[in-house]
């Protein structure tokens, strides 16, 4: 009998056709998995879980009782308790490295479209506003020789940083928990302490994973050490910001404006005020979303989840110490 599968919320078309070969896989989109009855009755089944922030709740765990893996499509793992996945002998993976470029891309057109608004200027031409040159008014900021603050030195901000630094000749500082000789040599990046960065940076680049030290590590107190003329850029996780606290900093001008490509919530709700500010762009978190990415995120994925079912140890093993028990 062919192993059970749940592809949960995102997965792309040629690797849900390859698994469907060797395995029985059934497709969940756009559900609550705590109540949608199909999908708790395939969980009792499952032997692997392939896809997207697959919420791994004690309570969906204690559904599970076959489940053997849970292959994350996404480099960020804050859906999983690795500590709880490894005292249920659950292995747990993601997709590190191959999605860095294509986030990073993102992460520079935010910082281009926010400072140069871009979104805003679209929507002037567009609307039949252009019917003089353009009042100074709406002119934007400079990109180029500005400081750009990266916190969150890692794979990502890495490659954002090669970016800003030898195409855009920007001046990077960067907070993490451990200084990045790489980075220091490639692109004359500057270690500094967090209120450091905050302070001498015209651009503020987040892109740590969300852990439980970096939940609401950007709030009021971080949004007013910012220079009045910077610009606040988020791709990491919603999470990682005090939302209102964005909204407030927005408010009273403490801040230039905000490029944000991750919300507290998501889907947003429409009614966020930040959807209203004409000095904040916003993207539905495509940082990995172009055709090419996602596709070698689902196939990498695969890889790991077949490596699981067939008792080996996957490449992107998260949680190592589960093998020990087995
Ligand atoms: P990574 O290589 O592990 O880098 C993470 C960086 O964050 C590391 O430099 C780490 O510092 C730093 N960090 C962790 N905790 C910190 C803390 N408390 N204070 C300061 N710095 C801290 O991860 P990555 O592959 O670059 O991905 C980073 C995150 O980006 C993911 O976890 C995900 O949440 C997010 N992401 C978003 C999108 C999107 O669509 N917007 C796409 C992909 C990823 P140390 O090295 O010193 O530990």
């Amino acid at each position: 009998m062919k192993k059970k599968i749940i592809a949960y919320d995102r997965l792309e078309q040629p690797v849900f056709d390859l698994l469907r070969k060797d395995y029985d896989v059934q497709f969940f989109h756009n559900i609550d998995p705590e109540k949608d009855d199909t999908f708790l009755k395939a969980l009792q089944e499952t032997d692997g879980i392939i896809g997207v922030d697959f919420p791994a709740t004690n309570k969906l765990l204690d559904q599970a009782p076959k489940l053997k893996i849970i292959s994350n499509i996404s480099v960020g793992y804050n859906n999983l308790n690795l500590t709880e996945l490894t005292k249920r002998k659950i292995m747990a993976t993601n997709t590190p490295g191959i999605l860095d470029d294509t986030v990073a891309d993102m992460a520079m057109g935010l910082i281009l479209s926010t400072a140069r608004r871009m979104p805003e200027l679209d929507q002037y031409v567009k609307k039949g506003q252009w019917t003089q040159s353009l009042p100074a008014e709406y002119y934007g900021i400079d990109v180029h020789h500005k400081t750009l603050g990266i916190i969150g030195m890692g794979r990502i901000g890495s490659a954002i940083a090669q970016r800003a630094h030898h195409g855009f000749q920007m001046d990077i500082l960067y907070h993490s928990r451990t200084r990045k000789p790489d980075a220091e040599k490639n692109f004359q990046a500057v270690y500094k302490d967090l209120d450091h960065l905050l302070e001498q940076s015209d651009f503020v680049c987040l892109i740590t994973p969300l852990t439980e030290e970096t939940k609401g590590m950007i709030g009021k107190k971080q949004f007013q050490q910012m220079r009045r003329s910077a610009i606040f850029i988020n791709v990491s996780r919603g999470q990682t910001i005090v939302e209102q606290d964005l909204i407030e900093a927005l408010k009273n001008k403490e801040i230039l404006a905000a490029g944000l490509d991750v919300f507290e919530e998501e889907p947003t709700d429409p009614h966020n005020e930040l959807l209203k500010m004409s000095n904040v762009v916003t993207l539905p978190h495509i940082g990995s979303s172009t055709h090419e990415t996602e596709l070698r995120m689902s196939k990498l994925a695969m890889k790991n989840l077949t490596a699981g079912l067939n008792d080996e140890s996957p490449v992107n093993l998260l949680n190592k110490e589960v093998l020990k028990n087995q």
